[in-house]
């Protein structure tokens, strides 16, 4: 079969031929139907090889969505036919984090060598993947999984983000969300869903913040020095009461921790490496410091319902497999607008 792989440390992904993959004791073999493009994976093909511990062919892909093609022994939970989407963050299933289904915080997948997959484990960027267990599949329920394939990264993080500053998102609040591209467009619907924030986006790049707009975003402005002071003028000096950096960098977590609000939130999860110091004079006082992974199961099907009630809707690019070394070039360009989806 075809599939697209990073296959030498600093070079582009390449679509190849690999063997079809055999479903075992346990596993499902998924017939992929889409795949999405998420910034991390640009992230690790960007990491030297003394930091890259994903390994080497790698399948990419840890968004991904399929049918059914063949089950291995012992599962009984889904059958060949089923559409499902696929929760990305492997767990061992046995520990105190597994059992409460927040995967994505296993305590045993890293000592027992559990690793997502695209990240680790072959991804969904190609025609066949195969998924560990039928624990790790959620049922797509009449969902387009091309148009709803990126809820399992770019809806699932932000979901999981935005849910754990719920009690401090009620009425006459606001929420600031910094980075408005993959995950940034699905979080300001998320939020204008779930809370009742007024939400302001910030971003670099005027077509993003017309994204940002159009999803629901109140106000959308410029992500530069002037935007902490910008967002206490709106907030009468109070400042944000979360702020959800879907960007990371050390400018970005800068205005994140300047524009909180006392008792806010800020909440950094892109991975761009800047770091906040927290401290008496450093930030706001009782300002809350976060960095979440991904999401648990439960929230996937949470997001997953919100898409079903039309809530969330994913503005999506759509490539051939063929195509999808392009998609990352688009990607590393700034050029996608909402999230790039392969469809194998
Ligand atoms: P993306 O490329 O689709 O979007 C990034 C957006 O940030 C773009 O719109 C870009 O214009 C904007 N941006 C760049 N510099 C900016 C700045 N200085 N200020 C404001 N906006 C700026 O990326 P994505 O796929 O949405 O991923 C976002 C980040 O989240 C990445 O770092 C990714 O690796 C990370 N991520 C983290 C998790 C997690 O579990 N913590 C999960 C998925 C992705
Ligand atoms: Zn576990």
């Amino acid at each position: 079969m075809k599939a697209l792989q990073y296959r030498e440390i600093g070079s582009a992904p390449q679509v190849v031929d690999v063997p079809d993959p055999e479903v075992g004791p346990g596993q499902v073999l998924l017939k992929v139907t889409a795949a999405g493009v998420c910034h991390s994976d640009e992230f690790i093909m960007g990491l030297p090889a003394e930091q890259y511990i994903y390994g080497l062919p790698l399948t990419l892909g840890h968004e991904g969505a399929g049918i059914v093609e063949a089950v291995g022994d012992g599962v009984t939970g889904v059958k060949p036919g089923d559409a499902v989407a696929v929760y990305g963050p492997w767990g061992c299933g046995r520990c105190h984090m597994c059992a409460q289904g927040k995967e994505n915080y296993c305590l045993n997948a890293e000592a027992e060598g559990i690793r997502p997959p695209g990240l680790g484990a072959p991804g969904s960027m190609a025609e066949y993947m195969l998924v560990d267990s039928e624990r790790h599949l959620v049922p797509l329920g009449g969902l387009d999984p091309v148009r709803n394939v990126s809820l399992t990264d770019a809806g699932l993080t932000p979901y999981h983000a935005i849910k754990t500053s719920l009690p401090k998102l009620g009425a006459g609040t606001t929420a600031v969300v910094i980075g408005t591209g993959g995950l940034g467009h699905v979080g300001i619907q998320i939020l204008r869903a779930i809370s009742g924030a007024t939400v302001i986006a910030l971003d670099v790049n005027d077509e993003k913040l017309a994204l940002a707009r159009e999803v629901g975003a109140h106000d959308a402005l410029l992500s530069n020095a002037d935007a902490v002071r910008a967002v206490r003028e709106r907030t009468d000096g109070r400042g944000a009461d979360a702020v959800f950096d879907f960007v990371g960098i050390q400018p970005t977590v800068d205005l994140a921790g300047g524009m909180a609000a006392t008792e806010g939130d800020v909440t950094i999860v892109g991975i761009g490496g800047g770091a906040l110091p927290v401290g008496f004079g450093r930030i706001g006082y009782d300002v809350a410091v976060r960095t979440p992974y991904w999401g648990s199961r439960a929230e996937l099907m949470e997001v997953l319902d919100l898409a079903r009630a039309g809530a969330v809707n994913v503005e999506i690019e759509t490539y051939t497999l063929d195509e999808a070394p392009k998609a990352y070039e688009r990607l590393h360009e700034g050029r996608i607008r909402g999230r790039a989806v392969i469809i194998p």
